[in-house]
């Protein structure tokens, strides 16, 4: 404990009226201890090397400095950059961002891959102040001349940990190579891996380290279940398994990666199970998810299937469980997911349903939340249903984009025999790429012969990988 009282209220960070206002318009009574720590750091001029997740509050903690510095809008080139991992999170941080901006006049503006460049060419062409990217789209742009860095005073690298996993160190080594030297640099990252130790060398200047408990810890009172489940016909078999028991099941939450998938468990409850039930995506208004919440809040419903876009920033009541049909791809979404149950007197549960491909990434959430989350056997009473070919081709070829991600030596031992001959930029790496059938003969897996239940690409992947299953 420090000597000096934490400051209770925003105020106390003698931030500017605008920000106050939209910090309590956003409903933020205190600040959270990573933004305790952080905000008056960064208003101070530092560097600084945050541990904390998504969760934490993190994205006030940089981002109420920042506002503070950039003032208002002026000129046409960023002054402030926040590079993010994916384009789910850049569109998460302009919405937050936005949100505290929204009294003043500063030019927020997040570009990402996944769709055409030439809406965020002419955005950028207008001017913008803070601009928040993903490194591929970021180094695109750069590289054709539409954007110019040579404005910047402030860089934030956001879920560090994420970008080295995804393989992003070389652009950001080139980001850094071009952008202006003097400058006030921020790191967050949920965990601290060498590599992103030695990133934050290369990058911070003398940093003040702000670590938070993790979001984490709040998964320690929420009793935890994972099925091995090898297609969705089968979790929809588990699912309806599982909530027979209407004492026990009684305000369950189900999560889906899809809308489809949310859409297809929602009508199969409502067919078999309880017409309480009703589904939010991203396909229904707002309206219609707030309305869903209220009535799940006040008990009218048993089930509230979501996809986790659509759940995102809404307050979602305490639940009697958490089903996570689908495994999160974000891994903080776990965190968020299952924080939905296990709070107070509650005791809460939280049951994941894992496929092959999705094992993968539950070894990554483990680690992330320090536990390891028994895995329970599939019960007798559940019909297992044959794999569907496209759906064992979709795990495949998951199973294989992972593991191309953590050893770039490895070729594929599935989609790659199938991609026509192409050439362009890799949107992931920034870099030109030229891929054809011989590109994958080379590989060093061979295939397997053909299983029963499995397709040879998922033997070979299975073979590729190793006995090690959970990794
Ligand atoms: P983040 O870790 O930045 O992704 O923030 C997680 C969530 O916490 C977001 O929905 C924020 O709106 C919310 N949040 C951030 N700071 C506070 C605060 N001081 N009080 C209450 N909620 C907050």
């Amino acid at each position: 404990m420090s000597d000096t009282p934490a400051p209770l209220t925003f105020a106390d960070f003698k931030l500017n009226k605008q920000l106050l206002t939209a910090v309590a318009e956003a409903g933020f009574e205190q600040p959270t201890p990573v933004q305790e720590q952080t905000i008056p750091l960064l208003l101070a001029g530092h560097d600084v090397l945050g541990i904390a997740q998504t969760g934490t509050g993190k994205t006030a903690a940089f981002g109420l400095p920042l506002l503070m510095k950039i003032k208002f809008a002026q000129g046409i080139h960023p002054r402030a950059l926040v590079m993010a991992p994916t384009r789910e999170l850049a569109m998460q941080l302009e919405t937050h961002l936005k949100r505290l901006a929204v009294y003043t006049d500063l030019r927020i503006f997040a570009i990402y891959g996944g769709l055409g460049p030439k809406t965020q060419i002419e955005t950028l062409a207008q001017g913008v102040d803070i601009l928040i990217a993903t490194p591929g789209r970021l180094l695109e742009l750069y590289l054709k001349g539409d954007l110019v860095l040579k404005e910047l005073k402030t860089l934030v690298l956001d879920e560090a940990d994420k970008m080295m996993d995804m393989g992003f160190m070389p652009q950001i080594r080139r980001i850094l190579e071009v952008i202006p030297r003097k400058r006030q640099n921020v790191l967050f990252s949920a965990t601290m891996p060498d590599k992103v130790a030695t990133l934050s060398e290369e990058f911070l200047e003398f940093p003040v380290r702000v670590e938070v408990t993790p979001a984490a810890t709040s998964a320690q009172n929420v009793s935890q279940a994972l099925y091995e489940v090898p297609n969705l016909l089968t979790k929809i078999n588990l699912l309806g398994y599982l909530v027979r028991d209407e004492q026990e099941f009684n305000r369950v939450m189900i999560f889906c990666r899809t809308k489809e998938h949310a859409d297809n468990v929602s009508s199969f409850l409502i067919r078999k199970v309880s017409a309480e039930t009703r589904v939010i995506h991203g396909n229904k208004g707002q309206n219609v998810r707030i309305n869903a919440m209220e009535a799940f809040r006040n008990g009218e419903l048993r089930f509230l299937v979501a996809t986790d876009v659509a759940a995102r920033g809404i307050d979602v009541p305490q639940v009697s469980h958490v089903i996570n049909f689908d495994v999160p791809l974000i891994y903080d979404d776990y965190v968020h997911r299952i924080g939905r149950t296990g709070r107070a007197q509650h005791t809460g549960a939280a049951i994941t349903f894992a496929n092959e491909a999705e094992m993968h990434h539950m070894g990554r959430i483990e680690a992330l939340i320090n536990q390891t989350i028994p895995l329970l056997p599939l019960p007798e009473e559940v019909k297992v249903m044959p794999t569907k070919f496209d759906e064992q081709q979709g795990i495949d070829r998951e199973i294989d984009e992972r593991r191309k991600r953590l050893d770039p030596e490895f070729k594929g031992a599935f989609h790659e025999k199938k991609t026509p001959l192409q050439k362009g930029i890799d949107k992931r790496t920034g870099l030109p790429y030229v891929e054809g059938p011989n590109r994958s003969q080379k590989g060093k897996k061979k295939r397997a012969s053909p299983g029963k239940m499995q397709s040879p690409a998922a033997k070979a992947a299975a073979k590729a990988r190793g006995p090690q299953r959970r990794k």
